[in-house]
């Protein structure tokens, strides 16, 4: 059984029936017959398919943005702007599909050759999903499936199961053929098996590093290609010449959005010795001004974290790190209402080797470090298993690009947060997982590049 519970209220919303192993046969089977149709369809209309899915999903970014509220409490603005990106996401992957899966005429040939690579799709790729994002984490990376000629078969986060049905839905009705994308109402248990059937070609999975070495193992173990989106602990770098105001102001916003449960968010803020109290200061009033509330609210920006034990999580790692020494300088309470609520929280002074610094808060605690200067900051940016993501904030451009080719993540960003775009490669490095999604890298994540070679 799974069940869908309202962080902001406690109370379950719906339970579902899990499939049992025939009705997950059924499936498979049905994404492997589907998919010697799917490959086969011309480009132009994979393309015009996923035109017609940007207009069902923004057509209904309001429904599907309300149970996403409901069943994972982030903000109801911010949950429609999530299903408004997965539509921007297909625009994307349509507009510019022909371009991207052209031919690639090879080069330095010996004389007389001919040769070039095509990308062609491998069949049914399982997708092990987070409920964090319940429609983006799923889309960015069906959308080039769906380009490619893949079909795919979603394991969705067992908290957000009507955000998963919800979207198969979208996707039949934009006029995919029946098996193209298919849900598995599964437990985690069962994932390695499905990965194993010889009819699954991948698996790709967005979530925990535990999720992650489980995913990826079982793929090793089957010789399928695997990307793994997990955890991370991204850096947020403020050099001595930085717009701090600024900076505290964007950093606040990086690490609350969607209620601070993105892998992405910026966790570990670290200043230089000159900007640190500032910008410690500045950080506490911009975290204390954030509202925290009802999700349904417009004016909410913090709603409630998903579930209970993740909320109950936090509240120990907030613990731990005060004991080992970092410095409360606001929240670190549960407010006093009904749903999973956690207050802002800024730790200071925190060190190398700590809770606060080595592992991943996923709510609205940021954990400020104080950096000796630039060298430091890029040594303590790097002091950590994750590689997700890092920014850098300085008035010299020049300065933050030398700064941000040293951090060792896979988007570092130079006076901006750190996000995700269709149009740039998004994925880590380091415990944070390997391969990558969106733009052409995450097109070619789950393809055969085929080489044709002609003789002269
Ligand atoms: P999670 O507990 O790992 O769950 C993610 C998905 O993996 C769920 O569908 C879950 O199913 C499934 N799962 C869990 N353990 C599994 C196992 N051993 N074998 C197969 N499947 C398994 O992660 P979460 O708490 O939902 O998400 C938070 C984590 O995801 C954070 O670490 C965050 O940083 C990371 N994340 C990474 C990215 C990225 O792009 N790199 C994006 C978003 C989130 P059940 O729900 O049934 O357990």
């Amino acid at each position: 059984m799974l069940v869908s519970i309202n962080p902001a209220t406690g109370r379950e919303i719906a339970r579902y029936d899990l499939h049992d192993a025939a009705e997950v046969e059924r499936r498979v089977a049905r994404a492997a017959e589907a998919f010697q149709r799917f490959r086969n369809t011309p480009l132009e209309a994979r393309r015009a398919g996923l035109s017609r899915l940007a207009e069902v999903l923004d057509d209904r970014a309001d429904a599907l943005g309300r149970l996403a509220t409901d069943e994972m409490g982030k903000p109801l603005t911010q949950a429609v702007a999530e299903v408004h990106k997965c539509a921007a996401a297909c625009r994307y992957y349509a507009d510019h599909g022909e371009t991207l899966l052209a031919p690639r005429p090879a080069k330095h040939l010996p004389d007389g050759a001919r040769a070039y690579v095509v990308h062609q799709p491998l069949g049914p790729i399982l997708a092990v999903m987070p409920w964090n994002f319940p429609f983006w984490q799923v889309v960015r990376f069906l959308a080039p499936a769906l380009l490619l000629g893949n079909v795919g078969l979603l394991k969705h986060a067992s908290n957000v199961t009507g955000c998963a049905l919800a979207l198969e839905a979208a996707v039949a009705d934009a006029g995919f053929a029946e098996g193209v994308f298919q849900t598995l109402l599964i437990e985690a248990k069962t994932v390695a098996g499905v990965i194993a059937d010889p009819r699954v070609a991948g698996a790709t999975v967005t979530g925990s590093e535990g999720a992650g070495r489980s995913v990826g193992g079982a793929a090793g173990k089957a010789l399928k290609p695997s990307v793994l989106e997990l955890g991370g602990s991204d850096a947020f770098v403020v050099l001595d010449d930085a717009d701090v105001e600024h900076a505290a102001a964007v950093a606040a916003k990086a690490r609350c959005q969607n209620n601070g449960q993105s892998c992405i968010a910026a966790k570990r803020f670290i200043a230089v010795d000159a900007v640190y109290d500032a910008f410690a200061e500045a950080l506490v009033r911009e975290m204390e001004a954030l509202r925290v509330g009802n999700p349904m609210d417009a004016e909410t920006y913090i709603g409630p974290i998903a579930r209970q034990d993740l909320r109950d999580e936090i509240a120990d790692q907030v613990k731990r790190a005060v004991d080992e020494g970092a410095a409360l300088l606001t929240g670190g309470t549960m407010p006093d209402r009904t749903g999973f609520f956690y207050a802002p929280t800024v730790l200071g002074d925190v060190r190398e080797g700590t809770v606060a610094f080595d592992e991943e808060i996923f709510g609205p605690v940021a954990s400020v470090v104080r950096a000796t200067d630039d060298a430091d900051a890029v040594r303590l940016a790097n002091a950590t298993r994750f590689g997700l993501g890092g920014s850098v904030w300085t008035r010299d451009v020049a300065r933050g690009e030398r700064v941000a080719l040293q951090l060792e993540c896979g988007s570092a960003f130079v006076n901006a947060m750190v996000a995700s775009h269709p149009a740039v490669p998004f994925g880590g490095v380091k415990d944070s997982g390997y391969g990558r999604e969106l733009a052409a890298e995450g097109l070619f994540a789950f393809a055969n590049a085929k080489t044709v070679w002609v003789a002269g």
